[in-house]
């Protein structure tokens, strides 16, 4: 399947314009190695985000049939935000991040891991039904490379805001407490939507700005509606993407001023 291509012409990975295969630089946005060293005709029959989304979709049902089967007899089943919910214990053991994970256990690397983690049947329904929507609208504005970054750059930033504010933070009222154990990947979630806003503002696309900020809104609102929200992994990884986002872009006005 990965055959490498040596002559003849590709497509740049970057700009998605016809260059010759061998060219160091592409012609048209300047990117160095936009064929990929000959695999971008390969690498595009995965499509535009690489396989990305569908490494997080199996990725994420495989994960959650294992923290059920591990500990089959603590599934807990009680009403519909509870449904099919995977023992904490199995959670915590396959990378649940958190204030106690983090700072009491000293398990930094559950700040990525967590995303990958559900508790319960509508909550992976609902992640990986909206993740599989932005992901492809994202792969197809920024491309591959980039998705990547602000979904894990995000994730990120979503479970460290919820563990620093639940270590630092315990008394605050409720609904601003951070979380001593989380879980989700809508951190990441709403990292592609913060990215999408910080797009559409920076390329003036207002209706692309406009739909993804009311998208962010109402979901948002959402989490202080739905039981066990861990309200400060959506806030983080919104600014996360948002900011990874711009940052990115300025870079490349940088570049090309
Ligand atoms: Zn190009």
């Amino acid at each position: 399947m990965f055959k490498r291509q040596v002559n003849g012409s590709c497509i740049c990975v970057f700009c998605d314009r016809l260059i010759s295969v061998n060219k160091s630089t592409c012609p048209h946005c300047d990117r160095k190695n936009p064929s990929l060293w000959g695999y971008s005709r390969s690498l595009r029959r995965l499509g535009k985000d690489l396989g990305f989304t569908a490494i997080v979709t199996w990725g994420c049902i495989a994960l959650y049939l294992t923290t059920l089967l591990i500990d089959l007899g603590n599934i807990r089943n009680s009403g519909a935000f509870d449904f099919l919910a995977p023992s904490p214990q199995s959670l915590v053991m396959f990378g649940a991040t958190g204030a106690i994970p983090v700072f009491e256990l000293g398990r930094w690397w559950t700040l990525l891991s967590a995303g990958w983690l559900h508790g319960d049947l509508l909550h992976i329904a609902f992640n990986l039904l909206w993740i599989r929507n932005l992901a492809f609208e994202v792969a197809e504005a920024f491309g591959s490379g980039r998705l990547v970054i602000i979904y894990t750059v995000a994730t990120g930033i979503g479970s460290l805001s919820s563990s620093l504010v639940g270590h630092f933070f315990p008394d605050v009222p409720p609904i601003f407490q951070g979380a001593d154990v989380s879980i989700g990947a809508s951190g990441g979630l709403f990292g592609l939507l913060g990215a999408l806003v910080a797009y559409g503002q920076i390329t003036r696309n207002l209706i692309v700005r406009h739909q993804a900020l009311t998208y962010a809104v109402v979901m948002f609102l959402l989490g202080f509606i739905m039981p066990n929200t861990d309200n400060w992994g959506h806030f983080g990884g919104f600014l996360g993407g948002y900011l990874v986002e711009l940052g990115v872009n300025s870079a490349m006005l940088d570049r090309f001023s």
